[in-house]
């Protein structure tokens, strides 16, 4: 019989590394070579006749033992040669492909993702209210309902010249052109678009999984931090109409 000590003989690179997508961190088997090894002699049958005795009864029993700490090569091993799980561990598999899989809806960006490819900078939000930059007091406006309002102006533009006004006038057309440009995101002052991709000034992962929409939006219009930097706007203006 042979024991194997798999963690010291064969042992597991861990390297991190960046790019675009985010931090990303993998694993690999140190020592190759040693861990084929051990596999195929792991995987040899374990019992033989012995070539001493001309019995053929007697056998030869060839045992090995495998210990593993580490959890990824234990888990890689116990794959490669197809080592029969126990129900516990089955069980946790088919859970962990289940949550992986599971199609989630981000409270951010309002997107579906499965956790399995959630990574740094797939997320593409606002994470601010907007405010309208043409009001003396920069009113505060939670992005949908500013959409919403954009969008009822739109329509109401559009009856009103059906309604026997006859079309727009250049003027009113630039009036509500600009109109249309005045809600403009505290962090980082985009304007607010009511079509097209909605992109963001912050990249993240999804989720957080643990709070709903609903209270996601009520954080992202109380963020204290962008309150303070509208009073600072809303300061500067006032000076320079002194
Ligand atoms: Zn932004
Ligand atoms: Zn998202």
């Amino acid at each position: 019989m042979i024991v194997y000590d798999l963690d010291s003989l064969v042992g597991v690179n861990k390297s991190e590394s960046v790019s675009s997508m985010g931090l990303s961190s993998s694993q690999s088997l140190a020592n190759q070579n040693l861990y084929i090894f051990v596999k195929e002699n792991f995987q040899l049958a374990h019992i033989e006749p012995t070539l001493s005795s001309d019995d053929s009864t007697q056998v030869e029993e060839k045992w090995s033992i495998v210990v593993i700490r580490d959890p990824f090569l234990c888990r890689q091993f116990c794959d490669d040669v197809q080592f029969t799980l126990s129900v516990s561990e089955t069980q946790q598999r088919a859970a962990d492909r289940a949550e992986a899989e599971q199609t989630l809806r981000c409270v951010q960006c309002n997107d579906f993702y499965s956790e399995e490819d959630n990574k740094v900078g797939q997320c593409v939000h606002h994470d601010g209210f907007v405010y309208d930059n043409y009001s003396n007091t920069l009113t505060q406006w939670s992005p949908e309902r500013a959409i919403e309002q954009l969008l009822i102006e739109e329509a109401e533009a559009v009856q009103q010249a059906n309604v026997g006004n006859g079309p727009l006038t250049n003027e009113q057309k630039e009036r509500a052109e600009r109109a249309k440009q005045r809600f403009r995101y505290i962090c980082c002052n985009q304007m607010l678009q009511t079509s097209g991709n909605a992109n963001g000034c912050k990249k993240g992962k999804h989720g957080p999984q643990n709070i709903t929409r609903n209270e996601w939006e009520l954080a992202r219009d109380n963020n204290q931090e962008y309150h303070e930097k509208r009073r600072r706007l809303l300061t500067i203006r006032a000076e320079q109409h002194q």
